[in-house]
């Protein structure tokens, strides 16, 4: 079990029912990636800037029991080489780009780029893009911030991976279209602690290096951990796409005026800023960011985005085979899985696992 929001949850569900749960990590802290470190009075989201949003109401209400959301919503800003535009697509992005006032007139000119450009079946993700939103968007804001979050051109990148681009002809630079959406107020640390409120968590301890001694504890075990690590790699790893984060402190009470501002050109070496202060509204006199650099994962880095292409889906169905025949142990979470889960999504399995476990013991008992 791992310390992150499958395990603080699943282990909150199972302690609510009267059971006792011990939650392990290797990491020094709990929260998993979605840990928050308070610096300078701000909190700092360690593994990249989370923002809760959902449209599952069960899974807001659970999480609303723990914390006390903001109201921040996520309204990204695009720099293409020191201009700025709004994110997502819309008619500020529009009007910023042509100069068009109207829904109509910005609904004209992509079809006019559109239909330029005349493709009929993309072959890889440039051509993808600007069957979409024309060439213009594509050039400003797609192309460079993608080929530097995959390390390799547009142009051979397959073009399943956008499948769709959102572009609203409305004043509306909300990013997500959740029916809710928040920032825990006091950051996500403090939102886990209460939820392993009362939960024995043993942190700096690696599960699998004393695996025989800790499952002996136990009649089930939740592994958050990899998959392919549990296994030992038997079938050989499964690649991941890695971020690193370079954070500063800076002596000055607003550096960008905004949470987030991604750098959508290929010679900026980073793809994003996060100022995270903005996250809540902080007004302290100094502030926070953190430059995001997209990275190829090795051996030894910190995982982040599963690579779900032919290659790793078949590799991970290999050892969902193996964790399927594990009699005492079920698999969860980002890691265990193998698969991109967003918060709430993590949530909603980790309490649908849970509901499923206790549900066996009253059939047994
Ligand atoms: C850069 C980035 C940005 C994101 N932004 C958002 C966002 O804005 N909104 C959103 O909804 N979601 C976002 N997510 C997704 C979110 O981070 C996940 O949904 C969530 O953190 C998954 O929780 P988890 O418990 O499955 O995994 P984790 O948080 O990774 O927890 C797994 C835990 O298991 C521990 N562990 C692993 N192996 C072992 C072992 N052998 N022994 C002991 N402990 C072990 C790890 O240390 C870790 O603490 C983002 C993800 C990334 C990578």
């Amino acid at each position: 079990m791992g310390a992150g929001l499958f395990g603080a949850a699943f282990a909150q569900q199972v302690r609510a029912a009267g059971k006792s749960v011990l939650v392990i990590d290797r990491r020094s802290h709990i929260g998993g990636n979605v840990y928050t470190e308070e610096i300078e009075g701000i909190q700092v989201h360690r593994y990249g800037a989370h923002i809760f949003h959902t449209n599952d109401r069960s899974v807001w209400e659970y999480v609303n029991r723990f914390a006390e959301f903001n109201r921040y919503t996520n309204a990204p800003v695009a720099n293409y080489r020191g201009e700025l535009y709004s994110l997502p697509f819309n008619m500020y992005t529009f009007n910023k780009l042509w100069g068009v006032v109207t829904p109509r007139e910005a609904e004209a000119k992509i079809r006019e780029q559109r239909e330029a450009a005349g493709i009929t079946e993309p072959k890889n993700l440039e051509e993808q893009a600007i069957s979409l939103v024309g060439t213009d968007i594509y050039e400003r804001l797609i192309k460079g911030y993608t080929e530097k979050q995959w390390g390799r051109p547009c142009s051979e990148l397959p073009s399943f991976i956008i499948k769709r681009l959102p572009v609203r002809f409305t004043f509306d630079n909300n990013y997500f279209n959740a029916r809710y959406q928040g920032i825990p107020v006091g950051g996500y640390t403090r939102m886990v602690e209460r939820m392993l409120d009362g939960v024995e968590v043993r942190l700096n301890v690696d599960y699998l290096q004393h695996k025989a001694e800790l499952d002996a504890l136990a009649d089930r075990v939740v592994y958050t951990g990899s998959v392919d690590a549990y296994f030992d790699d038997c079938y050989g790893p499964l690649s991941y796409r890695s971020v690193r984060f370079e954070t500063e402190v800076l002596d000055t009470p607003n550096f960008q005026g905004n949470a987030v501002v991604n750098y959508t050109d290929r010679e900026t070496p980073f793809t994003r800023i996060i100022e995270h202060k903005f996250f809540e509204f902080g007004t302290q006199p100094k502030t926070v960011i953190s430059r995001e650099y997209s990275a190829e994962w090795r051996p030894g880095m910190e995982p982040y985005y599963p690579v779900n292409d032919e290659k790793n889906s078949a590799l991970y169905e290999q050892y969902k085979a193996l964790a399927d025949r594990e009699r005492k142990t079920v698999f969860g979470g980002r890691l265990g899985e193998y698969r991109y889960y967003d918060m709430d999504a993590v949530l909603l399995s980790a309490l649908q696992l849970a509901e499923k476990e206790l549900g066996k013991e009253g059939e047994q008992a």
